[in-house]
């Protein structure tokens, strides 16, 4: 006795979920694959369009639950042997919830990433950025915030303490610039100031850099990068990009 497990007469039947699985492996062949770390090659094609593209399609993923299923050590070893093409920046909060590899379902050597409570700019992140950027390739920089901040919280507060006063004192200007509903509390009782302080932050760290580096303006100017602001939802685990 033979068995077929398939013969003509049940292509009908099996033809859509063929063209389901089509669809699915364009989109992965598109947008990432995860097994294969970016090239030299890869980079050079990819515009400022494009990576944004990427980086919300690795965030639908992680939102979904379906993120792929890398093979981080042979990515590992893959990099080290053949150099690094990341084709994005995040600059991100300290915070432990908002890391930007796991929620944009990146792999080794695919991003740079930037972190420091509010993620607010520095002399040193601008220098990073530059490198990443006039250096190395990435083709967007992301500044990312994310609800419920504790260090914008902070800032709303007015909280002293030690270096992180610095710190948050260069949130100060979007907790001055964010206005509030009238006999509405201006402070971290008001979740909805502190949102608002949040995303007007990630604008205005958006426009420092531009402001303070001649380097990142031009690549703006010319269309080789963009700098971008976005919020991180830690509830539902959506980046809206700004
Ligand atoms: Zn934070």
């Amino acid at each position: 006795m033979t068995h077929r497990l398939f013969s003509t007469s049940m292509l009908p039947l099996i033809a859509p979920l063929l063209f389901v699985a089509g669809i699915a492996l364009a989109e992965d062949l598109l947008l990432d694959r995860p097994y294969v770390t970016f090239d030299a090659a890869k980079q050079d094609a990819m515009t400022p369009e494009m990576a944004i593209d990427k980086l919300k399609a690795g965030n639908r993923r992680f939102v979904k639950g379906s993120m792929h299923n890398r093979d981080l050590s042979a990515q590992a070893q893959r990099t080290a042997a053949a150099g690094q093409y990341p084709f994005a920046v995040v600059l991100s909060c300290l915070d432990s919830r908002s890391a930007p590899e796991i929620i944009f379902d990146q792999g080794v050597g695919d991003l740079f990433v930037a972190r420091v409570a509010g993620n607010v700019i520095s002399d040193d992140m601008l220098g990073s950025f530059e490198f990443a950027t006039k250096v190395a390739g990435s083709k967007v920089i992301v500044v990312m915030g994310h609800s419920a901040c504790g260090a914008v919280m902070g800032a709303c507060d007015g909280v002293e303490l030690g270096h992180l006063t610095g710190l948050l004192a260069k949130i100060t200007p979007a907790v001055e610039a964010t206005p509030v509903a009238a006999d509405a509390p201006r402070n971290a009782s008001n979740a909805a100031f502190v949102e608002a302080v949040t995303e007007a932050n990630t604008k205005l760290q958006v426009a420092e850099i531009l402001r303070q580096s001649p380097i990142l303006k031009a690549l703006i100017d010319e269309g080789q990068i963009k700098v971008v602001p976005a919020m991180h939802n830690l509830s539902t685990g959506e980046v809206e990009f700004l």
